[in-house]
């Protein structure tokens, strides 16, 4: 690692002024990373609970792997415990955070805990954070894969009417984890977290432009907490695959301070990069039509690679003509779900007109690329780091068809309030003319 990295672990459970002008809060107040941690968290999470009551949120996979052991440890240090085992779907899939699993855990807790702990990832980190925030109390997380940034994020991404929401809750108190069980995860899962690790850098630079452009407040810490640990899983893909305990430790790691990044930047930031707009259009695709769709980060990360490519093709651009985005969204593409995405769309469009206008000034758009040229990846180095770790980096790892993936990329600059690479590419041109040279280049 870089001497000059910041060091993250000072700042957990601290308020601090920041260069950015403002003070932020990191609300984690315990990040433990080791093989005893199961023993030890019952006297690290007394200190928040006085009656000593929790409950466990597990599934019937991760009850197997921890949360049984974990109980065991809360019940011999003398707490009061209701431990909860999600089930599976009824076609026998893991569960799914919406809202009628919600509505059946919380059911299921009747006196009201002090704290909520998850055993598990995605999903039941999720509902345990959607869950703790209603109620009110705490919640802490056992993590069992390095496969996203949700454990210190304080956003909940669940399904509510079928349809995929963005709900506002707060970040859990204590993050453990034990190396042998994180270094074991499915492999998938590790994969899907190493696409999500990636995509802090270009999400970056579509904040650096939001900046520039709309005077979106932008904390350079940020980038730079979200990077901390990135060379060494970056620089060692085929350390990932071979499931290597210091390099796997660094992808748990910048996953957690992904999330602290998040946390600081606020809701409407982070999470909307051009990259994660690749994957929420594939899971808005997935609830119209009923396609497949793999992890988050799993399809993150090829958003990634699309992004990187964009990008690489627009700092080519010495003088900037910039054409007007199209006037309407295409409803045909959107079911029933035109109406949101068109309310989106014409809420977005004087935004791209000032963009069209704005990056028109030769000397404005230098200065962007002088800002975000060091941020940015290549989109080779993306690609070769998900491909050598054996992740995601082709349309077909997602279970996606050529002309899925070609007519996601055609209509994701319709979706969100918030200007991106995505629509920085189609007011130069790039998109969508250059969509099939891009597909086949980069992401088959
Ligand atoms: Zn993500
Ligand atoms: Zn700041």
């Amino acid at each position: 690692m870089q001497a000059n990295r910041i060091d993250v672990e000072s700042l957990i459970g601290k308020s601090f002024s920041c260069e950015c002008g403002r003070t932020h809060i990191i609300p984690t107040k315990y990040l433990i990373y080791s093989d005893d941690v199961i023993s030890t968290m019952p006297e690290i999470l007394e200190r928040h609970c006085s009656d000593k009551s929790v409950a466990i949120i597990s599934d019937s996979r991760t009850h197997k792997v921890a949360a049984e052991d974990i109980a065991n440890s809360f019940a011999k240090a003398n707490w009061s415990l209701t431990d909860i085992i999600v089930p599976d779907t009824s076609d026998g899939t893991p569960p799914h955070c919406d809202d009628e699993t919600y509505e059946r855990i919380s059911a299921e807790i009747s006196d009201k805990p002090e704290m909520i702990l998850a055993v598990g990832a995605g999903t039941i980190n999720d509902l345990a954070k959607w869950l703790a925030f209603d109620m009110n109390i705490p919640y802490a997380v056992f993590a069992t894969a390095a496969s996203m940034t949700g454990y210190t994020s304080p956003i909940v991404a669940p399904t509510i009417k079928g349809v995929k929401q963005v709900v506002c809750a707060q970040p859990a108190i204590g993050v453990f984890a034990a190396g042998r069980i994180i270094e074991n995860a499915p492999f998938k899962l590790t994969t899907a977290g190493l696409g999500d690790a990636l995509a802090k850098p270009m999400s970056s630079a579509d904040w650096i432009m939001n900046n520039m452009l709309f005077d979106e407040h932008y904390c350079p810490l940020c980038t730079q907490i979200s990077s901390a640990t990135e060379l060494t899983y970056l620089d060692n893909p085929s350390a990932i695959r071979s499931r290597q305990p210091n390099v796997i430790e660094a992808l748990f790691r910048g996953l957690v301070y992904c999330g602290f990044a998040m946390t600081i930047a606020g809701t409407n930031v982070t999470p909307s990069g051009g990259e994660h707009i690749f994957s929420h259009t594939l899971d808005m695709l997935a609830s119209i039509d009923g396609g497949a769709n793999d992890y988050h980060g799993r399809q993150v990360g090829l958003g990634v690679i699309l992004s990187a490519a964009l990008y690489s093709e627009l700092m080519q651009i010495e003088n900037p003509t910039l054409r007007d985005l199209p006037e309407t969204i295409d409803k045909s593409f959107w079911g029933g779900l035109a109406d949101g995405i068109a309310n989106d769309y014409a809420a977005k469009r004087p935004l791209t007109k000032t963009m069209q206008e704005k990056f028109s000034d030769k000397r404005l758009w230098r200065k962007y690329i002088d800002r975000i040229k060091g941020i940015v990846k290549t989109p080779n180095r993306i690609k070769e780091c998900l491909k050598q770790a054996g992740g995601a980096s082709g349309f077909s790892d997602i279970q996606c068809e050529r002309d899925r993936v070609k007519s996601v990329i055609l209509h994701m600059h319709e979706m969100g309030t918030r200007c991106t690479v995505v629509e920085l590419s189609w007011a130069m041109g790039i998109l969508p003319d250059r969509t099939d040279d891009l597909i086949d280049e980069w992401l088959s």
